[in-house]
C-alpha cells in the first residue's frame, strides 16, 4: 500500500521583506519542535515562535543570498549552548553552518521525525540546493510557482538540468519556494501560451488568494507542469512562442530554454 506522507509534516509560510516567505516545518514527533527553511529575517521567526510556543530545532538554507541567510547568526546568538544545526551549501559562504553538504546526502531531522533527500540544483546560484522528503520540496529560488529564479552564477544548461530533476519529482509533490512571484510570473505565462487553460485557471485562484493577502504557495507539483513555461521548454506551444519572440527557429532545447530565461528577464508586464 502506498504510503502518504504529507500527514507526516506540515508547514507554514512566514511572510517576510517584501515578497519572501520563511518556511516553518512541524513533524508529528514532537509538534512543538520546527525547523526552519531560509530564515533571512530573524524577527519573523523569533515572533511566530514565541507566539506559537514553538522551538527552533533546525535551520534549512538553499543558497546564500543575504534573503535566505540574513536572520541565521541572531537566531543561534538568542540559543546558546543549544543544538541547532544548520544545513546549508558546502560551495557558498553561510553563516553559522553546522553541515556542509552537496547534494546526494540524506538528512535526518530526528527531534522531528522528518527526513529530507538533498538535490544539488545549481542555476541560480552555483551551490543552490533543494530539500525534498514526506511529499513537499523546499525549492528556494530555482522553481517559483509558474516561474524560475535568475540565473545569477551558473548557466542555462545548469538550470534546465535543475528544473528537469525537480520537474520530475511525484506530481502530487507540493512546492514551498521563497517568494511570492506567482502573479507577476503568470502574466509572463500568459503571453508565452496564451490559451493555456491550466494558466488561466490558476491565475484566477492566484488573484482570490492576493486579494485576500494569502500565499499562493504551497502548489502541487502537477499543477505546476501544466502551466509553468520553464518546467514546459519542450512543449511544442513554449518553444514556437520562444521562436517567433526571437524571430527565428530554434530546436535545441538548451536554446529555447535560454532564450526563455532571457525574455522574462526583459519581460515587464
Ligand atoms: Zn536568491
Amino acid at each position: 500500500m502506498p504510503i502518504d506522507y504529507d500527514a507526516d509534516l506540515s508547514v507554514s509560510a512566514l511572510p517576510a521583506f517584501q515578497d519572501n516567505y520563511v518556511w516553518v516545518v512541524r513533524g508529528l514527533l514532537d509538534e512543538r519542535r520546527v525547523a526552519v527553511v531560509d530564515p533571512g529575517d530573524a524577527t519573523v521567526v523569533e515572533q511566530a515562535l514565541a507566539q506559537h510556543q514553538w522551538i527552533l530545532d533546525s535551520i534549512l538554507i538553499t543558497h546564500h543570498h543575504a534573503d535566505h541567510v540574513g536572520g541565521i547568526e541572531a537566531l543561534l546568538s538568542r540559543r546558546p549552548g543549544e543544538d541547532v544545526p544548520v544545513f546549508g551549501p558546502a560551495s557558498e559562504s553561510i553563516p553559522g553552518r553546522s553541515v556542509a553538504l552537496s547534494g546526494g546526502e540524506t538528512i535526518n531531522l530526528t527531534r522531528l521525525g522528518l527526513t529530507f533527500a538533498v538535490i544539488s540544483v545549481p542555476g541560480h546560484t552555483l551551490g543552490h540546493l533543494a530539500y525534498y522528503g514526506h511529499n513537499t520540496l523546499f525549492s528556494g529560488d530555482t522553481l517559483f510557482s509558474a516561474g524560475c529564479g535568475r540565473l545569477f552564477e551558473g548557466t542555462a544548461a545548469q538550470m534546465l538540468h535543475s528544473l528537469d530533476r525537480l520537474g520530475s519529482l511525484p506530481g502530487s509533490t507540493q512546492v514551498c519556494c521563497t517568494h511570492e512571484y506567482t502573479a507577476s510570473n503568470l502574466r509572463f505565462a500568459a503571453v508565452v501560451e496564451p490559451l493555456n487553460e491550466a494558466r488561466v485557471e490558476r491565475t484566477a485562484q492566484v488573484l482570490e488568494l492576493r486579494a485576500k493577502g494569502v500565499p499562493t504557495l504551497p502548489v502541487r507539483l502537477s499543477k505546476e507542469r501544466a502551466y509553468n513555461p520553464f518546467l514546459r521548454s519542450r512543449e511544442p506551444s513554449v518553444r514556437a512562442a520562444v521562436q517567433a519572440h526571437a524571430g527565428r527557429a530554434i530546436v535545441d532545447p538548451m536554446e529555447v530554454f535560454a532564450t526563455l530565461r532571457r525574455w522574462k528577464d526583459e519581460f515587464r508586464g
